[in-house]
């Protein structure tokens, strides 16, 4: 729901609440207070500096020099460095609305999973994996500024130098010594004692920091992976692998998305840059016989379809799924696929959509010798308010995480990534500091439970996607093909047994962990803790890691699946580039924010060289 502007900050803006609606009916009267204090917090809200909101340029144009598509992570790092030239007109579409207050919390950072600002995307069945939900597995994805980035857990890392090196082989450009200066020049880390300093950037626009809050255990956990002989320190430098509480995507308590960093400083003072919320590219406009891009069609807030033209080029940042999508609508992908829906082929290119790849996650429980109580009290509500301090300002247990190497991994590399659940702030129904997580009794709560999440991070499987119907609002068909590589799930078994040893070593056996033995459904015929029941509990149980990417993959044009050349241009066609996680020729072997948005910096600096003292061309 969209609750009434308020004015009481100075400005308004069309803020979506969801918090109460997502907790349920129990919690409503305890949440929809918290969802009211926060969103009378101006900083929280900081209505003057949003998009959609009164102050921000409405300009009636519809020639831009660059059309940007898709305000999730890339879309406004590319906005606002295009936007520094005065003299370049900027237009960003986004198809949802402006990023909510309530998502910028820590504690409720991925609370708008499955709400109005999830696109809610469902794979299509599979033998192999999500087998406990028939086959077919979740994947949320952002629908508003900021996009799935406003919906996710604010972890700052950063992958193996190798995994540069192996793209900059075919692609010029992109070694890991080419791209660390995008990671520095974007980066503005407030933890200098805490990382490698020639790694790190303390300027840039997005802040890098840890959390101000953390619980005991988060700190135990690093112990207990230093016990099985990692080392703890930075795991965004020299060496990737280790133990860490991790970097976080956080200023002043709150998520710093690509939006809020680089584009909200700027909308009142810079003219030169238009964005129009619940905007939905629907085609990209590409005359057949030059295969030049003029433009976007989209539909509006109000439905209406519209045209917009590109006097310079049309950017993509719709995302893994979006952007091979529109690509595919406007006739640029494999010549079969498109036929047969009914879309008429400007260029064949048979790898849109393809080379789908994705992080995916085993799970394995543990139960402490503790009452299992919530985070979210009523003093902890206090305590962000008044100082953005405490259980609301971090994301619990999840902020702490392990670059771990399996038996498998090739050269030391990391190929596993373990994350944690535990002592988040969950939904509340009285704050008070004894009530029960999750069912909100105030007596007789269970032990607390730890959940470790290994993830395999060098994934071998590759799936595709493609469209369904020649629709543009029609979602297109997913096929991720988890685990149809074995090396996949042996990875992902070894990652499970590392995790138990992780709770047997001295530092977490204090705290009285004790394996949770019972059988996931569909493997009691299966010895608990053997190979084969561990690899049945993956098939069942599978954990999409919300890091798709690779489906306009960036590679030589004599390559069979390339998409993109080194600059990110679409092949084959002029004036539309690529650049989201869509681009990776691999995965990052670790969250891939910070990639995607080293890429944006990137591919700003190329289009600026590419159109900087040319005259501008004002026909179309
Ligand atoms: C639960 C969860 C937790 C995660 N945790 C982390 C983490 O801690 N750290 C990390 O680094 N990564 C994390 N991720 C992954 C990360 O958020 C994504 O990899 C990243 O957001 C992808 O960025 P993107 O720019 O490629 O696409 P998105 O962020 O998805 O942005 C695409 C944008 O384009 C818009 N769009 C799509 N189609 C159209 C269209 N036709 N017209 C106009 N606009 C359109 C979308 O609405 C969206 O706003 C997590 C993801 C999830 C779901």
């Amino acid at each position: 729901m969209v609750l009434p502007e308020t004015s009481s900050c100075g400005c308004t803006f069309a803020d979506t609440s969801f918090l109460t609606g997502v907790c349920g009916a129990n919690f409503t009267l305890f949440m929809g207070l918290v969802e009211y204090l926060l969103r009378n917090q101006c900083d929280i809200t900081d209505p003057c500096r949003r998009f959609g909101a009164k102050t921000a340029p409405n300009r009636a144009a519809n020639h831009y020099d660059f059309i940007v598509v898709g305000a999730g992570v890339a879309g406004p790092v590319v906005a606002s460095r295009l936007s520094e030239l005065s003299e370049w007109n900027v237009l960003l579409l986004e198809a949802g609305p402006e990023e909510p207050s309530i998502t910028s919390v820590p504690a409720f950072s991925v609370s708008a999973i499955g709400t109005s600002l999830d696109w809610k995307y469902t794979t299509e069945p599979s033998s192999q994996a999500c087998l406990s939900t028939g086959g077919r597995c979740k994947w949320p994805r952002g629908k508003m500024v900021s996009g799935t980035s406003g919906m996710q857990g604010m972890m700052y890392t950063r992958p193996h130098a190798s995994i540069f090196d192996e793209w900059g082989k075919a692609n010029p450009g992109w070694s890991s010594q080419d791209v660390l200066q995008y990671f520095i020049k974007s980066e503005n880390n407030l933890n200098p004692d805490l990382v490698d300093p020639g790694y790190h950037g303390f300027s840039g626009p997005m802040v890098v920091q840890q959390f101000p809050s953390r619980p005991p255990l988060a700190d135990v956990v690093v112990e207990a992976g230093t016990q099985l002989g990692y080392r703890n320190g930075d795991l965004n430098g020299h060496n990737q692998t280790g133990a860490a509480v991790a970097q976080m995507m956080v200023y002043e308590g709150l998520r710093a998305s690509t939006a809020r960093m680089y584009l909200r400083p700027f909308l009142n003072t810079r003219e030169n840059i238009k964005i129009a919320v619940n905007s939905q590219a629907t085609k990209i406009l590409i005359d057949p016989a030059t295969k030049k891009a003029r433009g976007v069609e989209y539909v509006d807030q109000a439905g209406n379809k519209q045209t917009v033209y590109a006097l310079k080029e049309v950017i993509l940042s719709a995302g893994a799924i979006n952007s091979p999508q529109l690509l595919l609508l406007s006739g640029v992908g494999p010549r079969k696929d498109l036929e047969a829906v009914g879309i008429d082929v400007i260029v064949d290119l048979p790898g849109v959509g393809r080379n789908l790849q994705n992080h995916v996650a085993g799970s394995i429980g543990f139960y402490m010798n503790e009452a299992s109580t919530n985070s979210l009290t009523l003093e902890s509500v206090e305590e962000f308010i008044q100082n953005r301090t405490g259980n609301m300002a971090s994301t619990g247990l999840t902020q702490t995480t392990l670059l771990m190497t399996s038996k498998y991994a090739k050269d030391g590399v990391s190929d596993l990534q373990v994350f944690f659940n535990g002592y988040s702030a969950k939904c509340s129904k009285s704050g008070a500091s004894e009530e029960c997580e999750s069912t909100g009794s105030l007596q007789n709560c269970a032990n607390r439970r730890l959940q470790a999440r290994p993830t395999l991070t060098i994934p071998e499987s590759r799936g595709y996607l493609k469209l369904n119907s020649s629709d543009p609002l029609d979602y297109p068909l997913i096929y991720p093909h988890y685990l149809e590589s074995q090396s996949d799930v042996d990875i992902l078994v070894d990652g499970i047994k590392l995790s138990i040893q992780l709770a047997n070593t001295p530092a977490l056996q204090k705290y009285g962990l004790v394996l949770d033995t019972t059988p996931v459904k569909g493997c009691e015929n299966y010895v608990f803790g053997s190979d084969e029941y561990f690899a049945c509990a993956v098939r069942r149980e599978t954990g999409p890691e919300n890091h798709q990417g690779g489906t306009c993959k960036m590679a030589p044009a004599e390559e069979e699946l390339a998409v993109l050349d080194n600059q990110l241009r679409v092949h084959g066609v002029t004036n539309i580039r690529v650049v989201d996680a869509s681009i990776f020729p691999t995965l990052p072997n670790c969250n891939p924010t910070s990639v995607i948005i080293m890429a944006a910096e990137k591919v700003s600096d190329l289009i600026k060289k590419a159109w900087e003292g040319q005259a501008l061309e004002r026909t179309v």
